[in-house]
């Protein structure tokens, strides 16, 4: 870069932030409860996720609480993704306590060792770290399948699972509905020892996939449907991207979550909403596995907040794949992408994202976050850190007929502007003036509507940082159209000299000098999608596609830029906020994206 770059900006050092840092929520008061009452204050930590005896022969654990975010490496993360990270993490950090990164891999279809990648880049990057107390928290769930076959046997020996053969038609028949009670199966009721036997067959291969469950035994009649005997095993042949082929039976999402948790001795376990009627089975589950004394006590708890909804934006890790798949975007880092990946590309910061989820909060209830509190909190993080350039977007010439008589023929004047308007420290970019520069079209107007300050003829403004000049019309060639703006310069008017200021006008225009102009593919982004709901109430969400969410235009910038470096990030004075393309900027070849808009528009 040209310039220095201004002291990276954390959330806490940042005003408001700091304030919102403060604020207190649901999970706060509860994580402040147990620690003043010490519900965790006995446990214990051997160094590695373990049953009961395992964390009993271990140390006090070091960690006052412990959180965890556990994706399924089955897509790329994205700006919900980073709310749950900033969450659990954040809150690790706040209460003297580790966040565990855990896989939550105990599906072996759909998950991939491709995105396993990908998704500690992203928490990277958003500024977390697995690394406490000396030691690395980075699991695995798919590490803890023989524990979760030994939970099952034991739920089985204690006459708490059995092993159902009902086709799995008549087991959604037999769960009865929400008015309905469900109806036992016939081999609800067979002995321990059968379903030891039953289970054993399962997990040796020698029934077919499907074929066979095993179920918690708990009551059909429950009004909670998720009580009525929920399967915990299945058979199913396939290869898992860790374990291999060596299991045919894997346990379902329900029991091998809350298995994970309190394996690795997780305190606050933190989720979205649709699993709040999962809870009963979850610390029905602690309580059965505590009793087996397999699990050390007190378990794990689970709490559920709202899930982040953004308006404008799609969240569905499916959707977001169709867009992909279907070209609808140029891939997952697509700048106009939701994912983490796209968000970085398109200019936001770490710093942004954890303003953002700091302000957004963690609720109760659903709602939808504006689009625009995300683009707020970039805005604000990038006022405060970028540097500032001219840059025209949609250039034509201006040229000084008097130029040469009064300055002399060929003369470059040399001007300057600060790196930040607010950081002199960072010293002053450099740019030259001369016969001709180029200026955004619209800047000029033959017949200027009303409150109308540019160019047009006999008006007078300010080239920013450069020379009044007054307008003397448009240049038309033979055929009539306009091919450039003319102008005169005014005697001595040149910013920070003595007298400049002599000439009142009331417009300013960013420009840049045709000498030392820098040409560069500019990428205008706009939402991808029209509706603020795109996929609200089973709408389809193709038909709401913004079909100009992009825009490339060749760009004239300031000679400054021609230093920047991918993922450097500049304000372009009036325009907004603008970041050096990390796929595809190169020195001599600058292509910048749009990352947000500036919040006002610039004046008339
Ligand atoms: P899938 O449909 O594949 O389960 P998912 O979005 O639930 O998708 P996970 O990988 O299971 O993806 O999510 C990891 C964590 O991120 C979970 O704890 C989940 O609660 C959280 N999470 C996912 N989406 C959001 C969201 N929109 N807002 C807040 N947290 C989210
Ligand atoms: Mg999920």
């Amino acid at each position: 870069m040209s310039h220095p770059t201004p002291p990276h900006t954390t959330p806490a050092a940042h005003p408001a932030a700091a304030d919102l840092a403060k604020s207190s929520n649901f999970l706060r008061q509860i994580i402040e409860s147990d620690l003043e009452k010490g519900t965790y204050a006995g446990r214990r930590w051997a160094g590695s996720p373990g049953d009961a005896a395992h964390h009993a022969a271990g140390q006090p654990d070091p960690a006052r609480i412990r959180t965890r975010f556990p994706p399924e490496p089955n897509g790329y993360l994205h700006v919900g993704h980073a709310k749950s990270i900033c969450l659990n993490f954040g809150l690790a950090r706040d209460y003297g306590g580790v966040c565990h990164m855990r896989f939550d891999d105990t599906n072996p279809e759909k998950e991939d060792t491709e995105y396993v990648n990908t998704i500690l880049d992203a928490v990277q990057w958003l500024g977390f770290d697995w690394q406490a107390n000396g030691q690395s928290h980075l699991f695995q769930a798919s590490d803890y399948f023989d524990f979760m076959h030994r939970a099952a046997v034991c739920l089985i020996e204690a006459g708490h699972a059995y092993v159902d053969e009902q086709t799995p038609e008549q087991m959604r028949q037999n769960r009865g509905d929400f008015g309905k009670p469900g109806v036992a199966s016939a081999y609800r009721n067979r002995s321990p020892a059968d379903n030891l036997a039953r289970f054993a067959e399962m997990r040796n291969g020698q029934h077919e996939d499907g074929t066979m469950v095993l179920r918690a035994k708990i009551d059909m009649g429950s009004p909670n449907i998720n009580m009525r005997d929920p399967a915990i095993y299945r058979i199913r042949r396939a290869t898992h991207h860790n374990t291999g082929d060596a299991w045919c039976i894997y346990p379902m999402y329900t029991f091998a979550h809350p298995i994970e948790d309190a394996l690795e001795q997780i305190t606050h376990s933190i989720c979205t909403l649709e699993f709040e009627d999962q809870r009963p089975f979850y610390d029905w589950l602690m309580q059965r596995l505590i009793e087996g004394g397999l699990l050390a006590d007190p378990p794990p708890r689970q709490y559920e907040f709202a899930r982040l909804n953004l308006t404008y934006v799609i969240t569905s890790k499916r959707r977001l794949a169709a867009l992909v798949h279907e070209n609808r975007v140029n891939g997952w880092d697509d700048p106009r992408m939701p994912t983490i990946v796209g968000l970085r590309r398109r200019g936001y910061t770490p710093a942004a994202l954890q303003a953002f989820a700091e302000r957004i909060g963690v609720t109760k209830s659903d709602s939808w976050i504006d689009y625009s509190t995300l683009e707020g909190c970039l805005r604000e993080d990038l006022d405060v850190s970028a540097p500032r350039a001219m840059a025209v977007l949609d250039p034509i010439k201006l040229v000084l007929t008097n130029w040469d008589e009064l300055m002399g023929a060929g003369t470059q004047d040399a001007c300057s502007a600060p790196v930040h308007p607010h950081h002199p420290e960072l010293g002053k970019r450099q740019f030259s003036i001369g016969k001709e520069v180029w200026i955004e079209r619209s800047d000029y107007e033959e017949t200027p509507p009303k409150g109308f300050f540019r160019l047009f003829p006999g008006n007078k403004v300010r080239l920013k940082y450069g020379h009044v000049i007054e307008c003397t019309g448009a240049i038309k060639n033979e055929a009539g159209s306009t091919i450039a703006i003319g102008a005169r310069v005014l005697k001595d008017t040149k910013s920070g000299t003595p007298g400049s200021d002599s000439v009142k006008v009331k417009g300013v225009i960013t420009w840049v000098g045709a000498a030392d102009a820098v040409v560069a593919e500019v990428r205008l982004y706009d939402r991808l999608f029209l509706d603020a709901q795109p996929d609200a109430g089973g709408k389809d969400y193709l038909e709401s596609l913004n079909p100009n969410s992009l825009k490339v235009v060749t760009a004239i910038v300031e000679p400054s830029l021609a230093q920047a470096q991918a993922d450097d990030k500049f304000q372009f004075e009036r325009h907004g906020y603008f970041v050096a393309d990390r796929h595809d900027h190169a020195p001599g070849k600058p292509v910048f994206n749009l990352a947000v808009g500036l919040k006002d528009g610039w004046g008339k």
